[in-house]
C-alpha cells in the first residue's frame, strides 16, 4: 500500500497516529487507588476512641485473575503519580479499543488488507 493512499485516508491516518501513541505508556500500573479508613489496632493509639479517630491512607488495588485482589499500601507522596500512571492506562485502553474499532470497520467494508 502507498504512503500516498494512507495520507488521503482520514481513518488511517489516524490509525497510524494511534498506534504510534502506544510507545509513549511504559510507566503504567494496573488497579485502582482508594482511599480507606481505619483503626490501627495499638491499645494506646486514640483511632481506638472511635471511627472519628481512624487512620486514613492509600492503596493500590490489583485485581488478580480468578482469585481475590491483592492491596499495596501507597505512601501520601506517591499519590500523584500512581494516579497519573493509572490513568495511563485508561488511555491505552481507549487508543487501543479505537484501534480494534476502526480494524474491525474496515474488515467489514473488504478492507482488510490494509
Ligand atoms: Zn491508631
Amino acid at each position: 500500500m502507498g504512503m500516498a493512499r494512507v495520507l488521503k485516508d482520514p481513518e488511517l491516518r489516524r490509525r497510524g497516529a494511534l498506534a504510534r501513541a502506544l510507545g509513549r505508556f511504559r510507566q503504567m500500573l494496573p488497579g485502582a487507588l482508594v482511599y480507606r479508613r481505619r483503626p490501627c489496632g495499638k491499645s494506646s493509639c486514640r483511632c481506638r476512641l472511635g471511627k472519628e479517630h481512624w487512620h486514613g491512607g492509600y492503596q493500590l488495588v490489583v485485581p488478580r485473575k480468578g482469585s481475590y485482589s491483592r492491596t499495596y499500601h501507597v505512601p501520601r507522596e506517591q499519590v500523584e503519580e500512581i494516579r497519573s500512571r493509572l490513568a495511563e492506562r485508561q488511555e491505552l485502553e481507549a487508543k487501543v479499543r479505537e484501534i480494534l474499532e476502526i480494524n474491525l470497520r474496515r474488515w467489514l467494508k473488504g478492507k482488510q488488507q490494509d
